[in-house]
């Protein structure tokens, strides 16, 4: 998002040159430049075995079924965005989380950061903010969740990892 205001004071915005940005946003009294950044999110494939961790939260998709997701807070890392979120929406724990790229979401300015992680403990517990959380079996996973095109990449990149054989299994 492109600032026309200072969110911290209210004043008009004017264009300070930075580099290679070019003109930037900037705000003269609180000596900010607001950059045009995407809102960083994480994507979450967890594992156990056979399985993946699927919730269904009609907000976002009303067929399908899709990943752990989140937006990361500020004041923490990636990481532990990827930990508090699992937590938080489906009670589980996970260890060994790897990254698996990101991916841009045009409509929503969003940049979606995506990982696998292993299963560690706990027991299924959602949040009021997901309808259903399930272990599904990895060999469906992509039908199930047909509508959700960036959660299917994950998982694509999640069976080319763990070299899981869909004709095989
Ligand atoms: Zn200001």
């Amino acid at each position: 998002m492109r600032f026309k205001y200072c969110p911290k004071c209210g004043e008009r915005l004017i264009e300070k040159y930075s580099w290679d940005e070019g003109g930037v946003p900037y705000c003269p009294i609180d000596d900010i430049m607001y950059f045009d950044t995407p809102k960083p999110c994480v994507v979450v494939a967890v594992i156990k075995e056979n399985e993946i961790l699927l919730l269904k939260q009609s907000y976002i998709f009303k067929d399908s079924k899709v990943l752990v997701s989140g937006y990361v807070n500020n004041g923490e890392t990636v990481e532990q965005t990827v930990y508090r979120e699992v937590k938080e929406e489906t009670g589980i724990s996970v260890e060994n989380i790897k990254y698996l790229g990101s991916e841009y979401l045009f409509s929503k300015e969003i940049l979606m950061l995506t990982f696998m992680a292993k299963y560690k403990s706990g027991e299924i517990r959602k949040s009021e903010e997901v309808e259903w959380v399930e272990w599904g079996e990895l060999k469906s996973a992509l039908c199930e969740m047909h509508e959700d095109e960036i959660g299917k990449n994950v998982v694509r990149k999640v069976l080319k990892e763990i070299n899981y054989d869909l004709e095989k299994n």
